[in-house]
Parts: C-alpha cells; sequence; structure tokens
C-alpha cells in the first residue's frame, strides 16, 4: 500500500474520458466530491491517492450506492475494483457489527487483494473487513466471523461453508458482488453461486463485476437481477489500449526456454508475470530458470495456502521480479509496477488473453506482453487479433526500451 501512493496518478493516463455504451442515460459524475459520498470516506479515497474517478467510477458508484442492480464492464485496471469497494463503504452502517455485503471472487488471492483496498478505502470508516478463503484456518475464520465484519470478501467454497455453519449470518445482508463475474457463473462456479445466492434475503441488491461477459452469461442475469442499470464497453474497446503486443516466432516448444532465457534482462526492468496453461508446466519451467540462474518466483492453486500467500507479499514488495504462474492468477491481481506479461503458453481461450495481458498496463500504464508462438499455434494468435480487432506484432530488437 506504501508504494506509489502519489504515483499512482501521475503516471497514469486520463481513463475519465473513455467511450461508453450503456442501457440509459447513466449520469456521469466527474469527481469523487460531488458524489455525495461520506467524508470519512472521501478522506479515505484521497489519502490511497485517488484524485480523480475513471471512467467506470464515474458511471457506477452512484447507481451502486443507490441500490440498483448494476451491471459494470469495464477494460482491465480501470478501476472496477475500487468502483464498487467505494460504493459498498458508502452503503454501510457501521454502527451495528453485521455483514452487510459480500463480495465474491474465483481466487483466494483477488478476494484478499479486495478485502486489503476495502480496509484501505475505508481507514477512517472504523470498518471492519474479512477474507473468508479456503486454504486457512477454519477457527479463525470463525472466529474472525464471530466478532463480526461489515464486509466478507470471499471464494464461494469457504463461504458457503460458513453460512451452513451459521458462522456468517445472512440476514442483514443487502448487497452481493460478484467479481470476474463472468468466470463466477461459469460452470465451475455457478452451482457454489446460487447455493450462496439462496442463502441471501430476497432484496439483496446484486452488482455484477467484470472486464469480460460473453452474451451467454449476460442473458442468464435475468435470473438473479432485477432491472439492472448496464455500464458495458464495447468490446473493440477491450483491447487494452496502452499495452503493445507482440509474438516471438519459436516455431517449436524446446525452443521457448532458450527465448525466455534471452529475454531475461528485460523481464527485470520493472516487473514480469508468466503464464503457463499447467501447474505441472509452472513447476516445470520454474526448476529449469533456477538451473540455469535465474531468480524466479511461482505460484499455483496446487500450492498450500501459506505458500501462496508469502510468493504473493514477495512479488508485491518488489523483492521477487518474475513470477511464473497459471491463470490462477490471470483475473483482477493487481501490481502496479508489472509492465510486461509472456504468454509462454497462450491461453485456452479468448477471454483469458485479456485477463492476462490485463495485469500490465494497470490504469493507464505501459505495458507490453509477448505472445510464444508455435507454427501450429499461428492460428490461434490471429483468431484472437480478429476476435478483438487487434494487432499483434512481431517482437522488435528494442522491446526493452518500450517498456
Ligand atoms: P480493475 O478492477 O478494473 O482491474 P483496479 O480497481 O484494480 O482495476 O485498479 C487498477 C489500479 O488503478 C489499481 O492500482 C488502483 O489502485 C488504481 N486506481 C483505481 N482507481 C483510481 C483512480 N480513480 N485514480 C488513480 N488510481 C486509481
Amino acid at each position: 500500500m506504501a508504494e506509489g501512493k502519489s504515483r499512482r496518478v501521475a503516471q497514469s493516463e486520463d481513463l475519465s474520458n473513455v467511450e461508453f455504451e450503456t442501457s440509459e442515460d447513466v449520469e456521469v459524475i466527474g469527481t469523487f466530491d460531488n458524489m455525495g459520498l461520506r467524508d470519512e470516506l472521501l478522506r479515505g479515497i484521497y489519502a490511497y491517492g485517488f484524485e480523480k474517478p475513471s471512467a467506470i467510477q464515474q458511471r457506477s458508484i452512484k447507481p451502486i450506492m443507490k441500490g440498483r442492480d448494476v451491471i459494470a464492464q469495464a477494460q482491465s485496471g480501470t478501476g472496477k475494483t475500487a468502483t464498487f469497494s467505494i460504493a459498498i463503504l458508502q452503503s454501510l452502517d457501521t454502527t451495528i457489527r453485521e455483514t452487510q455485503v459480500l463480495v465474491l471472487s474465483p481466487t483466494r488471492e483477488l478476494a484478499v487483494q479486495i478485502q486489503k483496498v476495502i480496509l484501505a478505502l475505508g481507514d477512517f470508516m472504523n470498518v471492519q473487513c474479512h477474507a473468508c478463503i479456503g486454504g486457512t484456518n477454519l477457527g479463525e475464520d470463525i472466529r474472525k466471523l464471530d466478532y463480526g465484519q461489515h464486509v466478507v470478501s470471499g471464494t464461494p467454497g469457504r463461504v458457503f461453508d460458513m453460512i451452513k455453519r451459521r458462522v456468517l449470518r445472512t440476514r442483514a445482508i443487502k448487497m452481493l458482488v460478484l467479481d470476474e463475474s463472468d468466470e463466477m457463473l461459469n460452470k465451475g462456479f455457478k452451482e457454489q453461486i446460487y447455493d450462496v445466492y439462496r442463502y441471501l434475503p430476497p432484496a439483496t441488491q446484486v452488482v455484477l463485476v467484470s472486464a469480460t461477459l460473453p452474451h451467454e452469461i449476460l442473458e442468464m442475469t435475468s435470473k438473479f437481477m432485477t432491472d439492472p442499470i448496464r455500464i458495458l464497453v464495447k468490446r473493440d474497446e477491450l483491447t487494452l489500449e496502452g499495452i503493445k503486443q507482440f509474438f516471438v516466432a519459436v516455431e517449436r516448444e524446446e525452443w521457448k526456454f532458450d527465448t525466455l532465457c534471452d529475454l531475461y534482462d528485460t523481464l527485470t526492468i520493472t516487473q514480469a508475470v508468466i503464464f503457463c496453461n499447467t501447474k505441472r508446466k509452472v513447476d516445470w519451467l520454474t526448476e529449469k530458470m533456477r538451473e540455469a540462474n535465474f531468480t524466479v518466483c511461482s505460484m499455483h492453486g496446487d500450492m498450500p495456502q501459506k505458500e501462496r500467500d508469502n510468493i504473493m507479499k514477495e512479488f508485491r514488495s518488489g523483492q521477487s521480479r518474475v513470477l511464473i504462474t497459471t491463470d490462477v492468477w490471470a483475473r483482477g491481481i493487481d501490481v502496479q509496477q508489472v509492465s510486461l506479461v509472456i504468454n509462454y503458453d497462450l491461453p485456452n481461450n479468448r477471454e483469458l488473453y485479456i485477463h492476462r495481458i490485463g495485469r500490465s498496463g494497470r490504469f493507464g500504464r505501459k505495458g507490453v506482453s509477448i505472445n510464444f508462438v508455435k507454427t501450429d499455434d499461428i492460428r490461434i494468435l490471429r483468431d484472437i487479433e480478429q476476435y478483438y480487432s487487434t494487432q499483434i506484432d512481431e517482437m522488435p530488437m528494442n522491446v526493452a526500451d518500450l517498456i
């Protein structure tokens, strides 16, 4: 949190003018001052280093505050987390210690990140916010929830468990936020979300947030949302303007490793994330990089939570600069110094591509992504290019100058 409070704004471009496609005339509020936020919250926002709301914030905070069901879609790194965090904080009654808002996310790291943002923005509000995630001590979870939490930010499995045990009481919940909502409503999670949803009071406000929201998912929303306001960016604008995308033709799998080693100096200019498609591959690549005396860290979903936490901490603090990981890291994680993303393997679907490369170029900063492309991957790359109407050029020699 201490890192770059003032830089946060100075280095970012103005994101307030992005063009939006919305379901009705949504009010645009150009300053935090004019949003009708409580003083302690405003103080928290400015102390955190925000000066001006981003486009999605200008449009979405107010409707969420007013209690409307909202679907908010904007590209990665444009301040969606802060959007719902601010609206949540505004809607809390901190004089009662009951859970009033539940935020669900697909990964534990994301749930913790959201908890931290809420606590930071709510620094002057005396807010209790708990991260309720798998892989942590059950007793500790129960103790924290028993104490009373205004906001719970969690992953669906653990949250449902706590609800069933009646440790997480749902009677005062008035808002449910699904972050990365397309992922949350996908096959793997959908049932779990409905399980949780069934325990919430019938009038619970629902807020969906994501960078990508395929049509099937949008159609589903009528089942549990009432007359939602939709604030959507057009697909073309999801190409992550400001992130330069390149490919390296590696021909064969075996050539990827040497290519990566050649790029190592470039990786460490700021910080870099390398994506592989499987956990085994992450382990293998980490091992191999270390054997070749490169310093790297790695993370995936099979590691114990403690280890995952430590790796996140080190990476966030900048102690480690190169992270090898799976798609568990692709969504939502915000480390501002990451300016380079490498797809060691091309992702298995188009949505993941946007989420992965969105780890760089946060809040309008510069970012570069490099795709390792085998001969038979070229088709996939062209497909991504077409789908997002974007251009992925061959990596230039001076790529380091672009970071
Ligand atoms: P998203 O959820 O859309 O991926 P985040 O909410 O994580 O984006 O925001 C991306 C980065 O931009 C974060 O580091 C966040 O602190 C910063 N940020 C968000 N809103 C603002 C703002 N209004 N002014 C300055 N920085 C902001």
